[in-house]
């Protein structure tokens, strides 16, 4: 058993005292060892005390992943636990009769979902949300969930447009190692965290066969192009690239080994994630032909050597500022990298040019220094942006299938967790707001859904419409810290109050591209860069005439329109969750440190979630059909033999599985479909 040593436990305090204790008591007590629940519901009492000795004891038997009534929760092992994850063990959970049978698993989430895709009598499509903070394990989670279903809904062959014989599920894996290679980077938290939010769609045809996948990203942190944090790292794919690319293309790119790019830090740490090879052979996989790649890789180094320009300060505001000694040479080879002719780049990071009056009259106005390094930063961001963007496009056509070749899919949603940092700015806004959208999403689909359920039990249902109340009135509440020197303000989230800095919100909000920086990338002949920049021969001929363009949306707005649009597609799927926790902020297995689990069990509302869960009954199935599935079960004929009883009712499944013996089925089954008006009108909710 498990000893707290300044609130670490480590396997071996196994022998202490206490452990004896705890033994003794529950040998005494008939009750089964904490690491041995699978179900958190079964912890008595619930508290948050219980509930993280529970999956303590589990996480120090090696044992990850816990039911927590409709949610699954999943610690992350930090290290390999292949045999967890084998395709043996996906078929067994498939093979399975009643997989919820089996120890609790994100392959019992993964089956469940395939098994009420399936359902003849309610085909719904599926969701899995997976959460947790950064480092817990979402991206694991999805990876693994994604080849859960590569295993059991393989697709005949198919072939791609180059008659090579591919699998489509081997190539919708495929796009995972590309978008984390441009998506993801090294931080303080997650040597390989996701600086972006995904919603993959798997779609299955009505023999339930994968047949494609369309993923839809959200918010892609482009300003850690140009501005990393210390002991933090860029996009993973720059450093591919600077250590994986061959002689000749480090000539082509003008990359020699051991160039200093002040956009590269920390380049001399190595990591798994650093493998250009993988990156550029799952892109061909995907169509992404070897020329092209060449051309995107040429872009990026383009942009490194953009990120060396270094201005000075100028003596004369009249006057453009001067270049650093070095820094022409930069100058120049992005501009051969970029195919942009060298001195309009120039030109146009260091010169703004205004129109004004009627006439639309150009006027040309030098930069200050910190205006330069703003544009600089500005058009790398637009570049990088775009490329990401484009990426995914191709990814999409790539896996995406034919409308009428698919009926339902089921949905995988990994975006990034709560965020709570000394120093939070729009993009902790932005993340933080999706996690309160998530989180209403969840309270309205179980919890508000149990308040239904729970109306023919007036005395607690009462104390729920309290609780439910308290969070579904979780409305943020604004305030200010009069101390703070830094002008800021307090959002109180269901996760925690976040202090948000004021400074330069607004202009992030705004995300302002000088026209003059399209303009230019629109002058490029590089062919990625021609594609990423087309010129829209309206829009030109708009602006000649001096008409306004259209009015650009902030940040906010649409990030905003886009989390709506998920939320629509959400509600019209069963959700399923899974919350992932990360037991240490050092990536150490074996090692469980309360306090920091205790914080995201918090956040996450986890013991509630257990109350609600343990006290009602999720179901998602209209009355007609549970009456047409179930008919045959009031003709059973129980047995006498009296025990307790819980019945529960997984969610979604259409399908219930007793816990108890059969004399406890038929009172059960009276007494549900007594309550089945109202277990309808719950399921109605949106
Ligand atoms: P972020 O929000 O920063 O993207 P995340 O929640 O997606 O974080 P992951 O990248 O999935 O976190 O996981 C972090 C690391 O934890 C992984 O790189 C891996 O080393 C380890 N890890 C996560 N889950 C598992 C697992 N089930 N088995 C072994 N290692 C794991
Ligand atoms: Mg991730």
């Amino acid at each position: 058993m498990l000893q707290q040593v300044n609130g670490h436990s480590s396997v071996s305090d196994a022998q202490g005292g206490e452990s004896f204790r705890e033994d003794l008591q529950e040998f005494l007590s008939g009750e089964a060892p904490l690491h041995q629940l699978d179900d958190l519901t079964k912890v008595n009492p619930v508290t948050l005390e219980t509930v993280l000795r529970c999956l303590q004891a589990r996480y120090m038997a090696d044992t990850f992943y816990t039911n927590a009534g409709c949610t699954l929760v999943a610690l992350n092992p930090f290290k390999p636990v292949p045999q967890l994850y084998s395709p043996e063990l996906m078929r067994e959970y498939h093979a399975a009769p009643q997989p919820q049978k089996l120890k609790p698993h994100i392959f019992t989430v993964g089956e469940q979902t395939y098994r009420n895709v399936k359902s003849l009598i309610e085909p719904v499509n599926q969701s899995i949300i997976v959460s947790g903070e950064s480092g817990a394990g979402k991206t694991w989670t999805s990876r693994c969930l994604m080849k859960f279903y590569a295993v059991v809904a393989a697709s005949p062959t198919s072939w791609d447009s180059h008659k090579i014989a591919e699998r489509i599920e081997q190539r919708i894996l495929n796009s995972n190692p590309v978008m984390e290679a441009f998506g993801n980077a090294c931080t303080l938290r997650n040597n390989n965290s996701s600086r972006f939010g995904k919603f993959i769609q798997l779609q299955l045809n009505s023999a339930q066969q994968m047949t494609g996948a369309a993923v839809q990203t959200y918010l892609l942190e482009k300003t850690r192009v140009a501005c990393q944090a210390s002991s933090e790292r860029n996009f993973h794919i720059f450093y591919q690239m600077c250590k994986g690319a061959s002689a000749d293309e480090r000539l082509q790119w003008h990359l020699p080994k051991g160039a200093a790019f002040s956009w590269l830090p920390n380049s001399e740490r190595t990591l798994e994630e650093d493998c250009f090879e993988v990156t550029r052979e799952a892109m061909l996989h995907l169509g992404i032909e070897t020329p092209t790649q060449n051309n995107v890789f040429k872009v990026l180094a383009g942009l490194l050597h953009l990120g060396n320009i270094r201005f000075a300060d100028s003596e004369d505001e009249a006057q453009p500022c001067q270049l650093m000694d070095d820094a022409k040479c930069s100058v120049r080879t992005s501009a051969l990298l970029l195919l942009l002719p060298e001195d309009p780049l120039l030109e146009t990071l260091r010169i703004r040019t205004i129109r004004a009056g009627r006439q639309q009259q150009v006027f040309r106005k030098p930069c200050s220094r910190a205006e330069c390094d703003t544009r600089r930063d500005c058009l790398a961001k637009l570049v990088y942006s775009r490329l990401f963007d484009w990426l995914v496009s191709v990814i999409n056509s790539s896996i995406c299938a034919d409308p009428s070749s698919w009926s339902t899919f089921i949905g995988l949603l990994d975006v990034y967790g709560f965020e709570s940092f000394p120093h939070n700015s729009l993009e902790q806004l932005c993340i933080n707001y999706a996690n309160e959208k998530l989180q209403q999403h969840f309270v309205a689909h179980y919890l508000r859904a149990q308040q239904e359920c729970r109306l023919n039990r007036p005395s607690s249902a009462a104390q729920l419409q309290t609780r439910i109340e308290s969070a579904l009135a979780g409305r943020p509440c604004l305030g200010h810290n009069k101390l703070s020197r830094e002008p800021s303000f307090i959002v109180v989230h269901y996760a925690g109050p976040v202090r948000y800095h004021t400074a330069g919100l607004v202009e992030k909000n705004k995300d302002p591209i000088p026209p003059e920086l399209t303009r230019l990338l629109q002058q490029s002949q590089d062919p990625v860069l021609k594609v990423l920049f087309p010129t829209d021969p309206e829009e030109k001929s708009q602006e000649e005439q001096g008409q306004s363009r259209a009015p650009v949306l902030t940040v906010v707005s649409k990030f905003k329109a886009s989390l709506e649009q998920l939320l629509q597609v959400l509600h019209r799927t069963t959700p399923h969750y899974i919350r992932c926790i990360k037991p240490n902020g050092q990536g150490q297995a074996q090692t469980f440190l309360r306090e920091e689990v205790l914080s995201q069990l918090e956040a996450c509302g986890l013991v509630e979630t257990i109350h609600i869960s343990a006290a009602g009954f999720p179901i998602r199935v209209s009355h007609q059909n549970f009456v047409e599935r179930y008919e045959l079960l009031r003709r059973l004929r129980p047995r006498t033999s009296p025990g307790p009883c819980s019945l529960s009712l997984d969610e979604g499944r259409s399908e219930w599985s007793p816990h108890t013996e059969e004399a406890a089925l038929q009172p059960l089954l009276q007494d549900i479909l007594r309550t089945l008006p109202a277990l309808t009108q719950a399921a109605a909710i949106p």
